[in-house]
């Protein structure tokens, strides 16, 4: 923590800067991030409770890549970019190619990350997350964020976390949501779809048979949500 240069929450016009040792709490406190990219705020309230957000870090969160942290599903579904410095030079790693399985990122070991910037366009979103009760892990956790043009969205982006054993989009759910109206049966539609998209990881907070049909209970709230930000 004593690393300096990894701080700041900075406005860059199209993107938003985010140091590596930003904490949480400082995210769910951000009123540049509430304005500009609500869904950041939003999902670290459900990150465990207020004495974890103030000690963990997005930098932290993301070289973890725990598959149930909220941060890697929400990054992924923002289309975040991260930026690592190592002995070679910097470098930026989409987030498509930064997850490389349960608890592994595709930075070298001798790399740290930065920073991370996210899009500001991308302003119809949805976070949805089912736990045991508030402050624990999620059993499955969909981020999901769109570009609202002419009452559709364009360039969907929709993640799973924590009912899969690495962070993934649902690109056959998304395919069937981009660029069309979306209705109450597009949602069922699409819930189904994701239902079946998922391979559930299966522990004894919950079967892979429960997780799958929280997957499907949350793309469909996710869809509602888009549809009122589209
Ligand atoms: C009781 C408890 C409950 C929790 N519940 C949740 C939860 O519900 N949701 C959730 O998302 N998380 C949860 N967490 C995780 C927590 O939010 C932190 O993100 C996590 O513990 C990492 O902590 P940290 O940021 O201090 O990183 P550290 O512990 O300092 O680092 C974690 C790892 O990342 C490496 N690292 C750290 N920073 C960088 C960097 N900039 N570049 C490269 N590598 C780096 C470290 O070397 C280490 O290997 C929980 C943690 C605890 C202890």
């Amino acid at each position: 923590q004593y690393v300096p240069g990894l701080t700041g929450i900075k406005d860059r016009g199209n993107e938003i800067q985010i140091g590596a040792r930003v904490t949480h709490r400082e995210i769910e406190r951000s009123a540049t991030l509430t304005d500009r990219v609500p869904i950041l705020p939003t999902s670290a309230r459900h990150i465990a409770h207020a004495q974890i957000r103030t000690r963990g870090t997005l930098g932290g969160s993301m070289a973890h890549a725990d598959p149930s942290g909220e941060w890697p599903t929400v990054l992924l579904a923002l289309g975040a970019t991260m930026h690592v410095t190592g002995p070679h030079g910097d470098r930026t790693i989409a987030a498509d190619d930064f997850f490389d399985g349960p608890f592994t990122s595709t930075m070298s070991s001798d790399e740290i990350l930065t920073h991370v910037t996210v899009p500001t366009m991308r302003t119809a979103w949805s976070f949805q997350e089912a736990a045991l009760k508030a402050g624990d892990y999620g059993l499955a956790l969909i981020a999901a964020t769109g570009t609202p043009r002419d009452g559709v969205l364009t360039d969907l982006r929709i993640s799973v976390g924590a009912a899969v054993s690495s962070v993934t989009r649902l690109a056959s759910v998304e395919r069937i949501l981009v660029g069309v109206p979306l209705t109450a049966a597009l949602a069922e539609e699409a819930a189904a779809v994701a239902s079946k998209a998922v391979t559930p990881i299966s522990d004894i907070h919950g079967s892979s048979d429960y997780r799958r049909k929280l997957v499907g209970s949350l793309v469909r709230r996710a869809v509602v949500e888009l549809k009122n930000g589209a």
